[in-house]
């Protein structure tokens, strides 16, 4: 693996470097710990990454009509490595820019792609992605939302019933990407289509779910013969799965940020415990603690290992397969931290963000494909082995 950088590379990373420490305050990156159903704070990391999309840094990857840098692999990674060391929070439309936006910028039309886009970027709009149902996580082809086509007083329809669940931002999305069987009588991965769904059209509930720490992350999302717009399929009739597993195909080095955020979280955590007087002096904490650092070491070791295949024009496949093992790995290592930090430092210090990660911890190991389900991924692609 080849990872020195060349100087144009640096100096992206000065540029970088020097208008984070112009603009990155105190304030923000405390705000970044915060909960998430705090109004006060989400505004804050609104105002943050309306800051950063006005000056370009909100999309590295994305290409310049977008409102991006078209950045290399080699700037992303860097991108990645500076914004996390900062502690910069992270922009409010995650899976709206990881997982929502290429599929438009892939399937969109030119006026789905200038109008949604730029504003996803600064979080003018929050977007929420509703795949999952009560009966269908895991296996996500089980959806049975319906969406049947019809003429309606404005003209063509398609007419949605059903329920999603889990649904990130569901409380405070404007716009959903939406999973939904149009054809029952297919093979169900090719009876599925995606709509892109206005969040006030009349007959959408949303309710609100309260997570294990009290807060609201997520919600349940109903439909009750909700008109959607024709126009609002996006991608063919029925081709819902590919546009499901649609990815960047420029952004190349997400799965640095999954050791970056981890080596950032156990530094604050030495940090914290050797606030709270000897506790370090402890060598029992002392080895758990050299036992996480080894395995973030691991962590980082298999995200390059993913990164360099992708940059080196390695398999696709392989690829994938070594990025869902590291996803599972950055799973289990957050929550052992989560479980140290709570063993040691039980509610104590300002906010109890440890406690509170302790609890939230639980949900790394599902949510973006469960453990189980990566492994599997990993044995198909990875090792090789038979699907049964
Ligand atoms: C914090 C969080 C945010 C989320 N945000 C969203 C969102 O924004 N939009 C959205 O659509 N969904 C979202 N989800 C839902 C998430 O995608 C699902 O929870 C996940 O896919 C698992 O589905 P499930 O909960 O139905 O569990 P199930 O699929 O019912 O799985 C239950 C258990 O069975 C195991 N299992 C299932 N199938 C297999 C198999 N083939 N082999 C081995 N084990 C198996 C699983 O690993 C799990 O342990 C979110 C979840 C969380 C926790």
């Amino acid at each position: 693996m080849d990872f020195s950088y060349p100087a144009e590379v640096e100096q992206f990373r000065t540029q970088l470097r020097e208008w984070l420490s112009a603009n990155l305050t105190s304030q923000l990156i405390a705000a970044r710990r915060l909960s998430g159903s705090d109004d006060a704070a989400f505004e804050k990391q609104r105002e943050w990454n309306r800051t950063m999309a006005d000056a370009g840094w909100a999309a590295v990857s994305w290409p310049r009509e977008y409102g991006g840098r078209g950045a290399t692999v080699l700037e992303q990674l860097v991108y990645t490595e500076e914004t996390t060391r900062a502690r910069a929070p992270m922009p409010l439309n995650v899976i709206g820019m990881n997982n929502i936006a290429p599929a438009i910028m892939q399937y969109g039309t030119e006026s789905q792609k200038t109008t949604l886009l730029p504003r996803m970027m600064r979080a003018d709009d929050i977007w929420c992605q509703g795949m999952s149902e009560p009966e269908a996580g895991s296996d996500l082809a089980s959806l049975r939302t319906r969406a049947v086509r019809s003429a309606g007083p404005q003209g063509d329809d398609f007419v949605v019933n059903g329920q999603k669940i889990w649904t990130s931002l569901g409380h405070r999305a404007q716009w959903c990407q939406l999973y939904v069987r149009t054809d029952p009588e297919a093979p169900k991965h090719k009876g599925i289509s995606c709509l892109i769904v206005d969040m006030r059209l009349p007959g959408i509930e949303v309710r609100p779910l309260v997570t294990l720490n009290g807060e609201t992350d997520f919600a349940e999302v109903f439909f009750h013969d909700v008109r959607v717009p024709a126009d609002a399929l996006l991608g063919p009739l029925n081709a819902g799965w590919q546009v499901a597993t649609t990815t960047l195909s420029h952004e190349r080095a997400g799965a640095a940020r999954l050791y970056t955020e981890m080596h950032v979280r156990l530094e604050e955590l030495v940090d914290d415990i050797a606030a709270q007087g000897d506790l370090l002096d402890d060598p029992v904490t002392l080895r758990r603690l050299g036992e996480i650092a080894l395995r973030i070491k691991y962590l980082e070791v298999l995200c390059q290992r993913s990164i360099s295949a992708t940059l080196h024009g390695g398999s696709e496949h392989a690829a994938f397969g070594t990025a869902s093992l590291a996803k599972s790995v950055w799973g289990e290592i957050g929550q052992e931290m989560a479980a140290l930090a709570f063993d040691v430092l039980g509610a104590r210090g300002e906010n109890a963000p440890w406690a509170n990660y302790r609890l939230t911890s639980r949900a790394l190991t599902i949510a973006g494909g469960t453990t189980q389900i990566t492994k599997n991924i990993t044995a198909q692609r990875v090792l090789g082995l038979p699907r049964k």
